[in-house]
């Protein structure tokens, strides 16, 4: 999965431990090119939670550009590494999951591939 240094830096701005963030990456294959910042409507700092209705909205926005979904990205207090509760997440939505150690925003990439948890390997460029 390719990354832009961008994404990253503003991940580093805007995340902190006081709620976990979240991000839908847009691009083509296994290149995010854009992003979308989302509202964590979970308020919590061990959860997220997207709105469908901008979830929706994000993704018809990418397309328009001829982007598609490549990743979601989500920040945990602790170590970048899915919880029970991504991967029943990760089942509905299979695209490459990419969490970040809110403390050093560390990044990590799976990917769940019938039911078996991948690590992707991540490249920031
Ligand atoms: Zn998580």
């Amino acid at each position: 999965m390719r990354v832009p240094r961008a994404f990253v830096e503003e991940a580093r701005g805007r995340c902190n431990p006081d709620e976990e963030c979240a991000a839908l990456l847009f691009g083509a294959g296994d290149a995010a090119r854009r992003w979308a910042w989302m509202e964590n409507a979970a308020r919590s700092p061990v959860e997220f939670r997207l709105d469908p209705e901008r979830v929706y909205r994000a993704i018809a926005d990418a397309e328009q550009l001829g982007l598609e979904l490549v990743a979601i990205f989500h920040t945990h207090p602790g170590a970048p590494v899915p919880s029970p509760l991504d991967l029943r997440h990760m089942a509905m939505w299979p695209v490459v999951w990419i969490i970040g150690d809110v403390r050093t925003m560390e990044l990590r990439a799976w990917r769940l591939e019938r039911g078996v948890l991948r690590e992707v390997d991540i490249y920031i460029s």
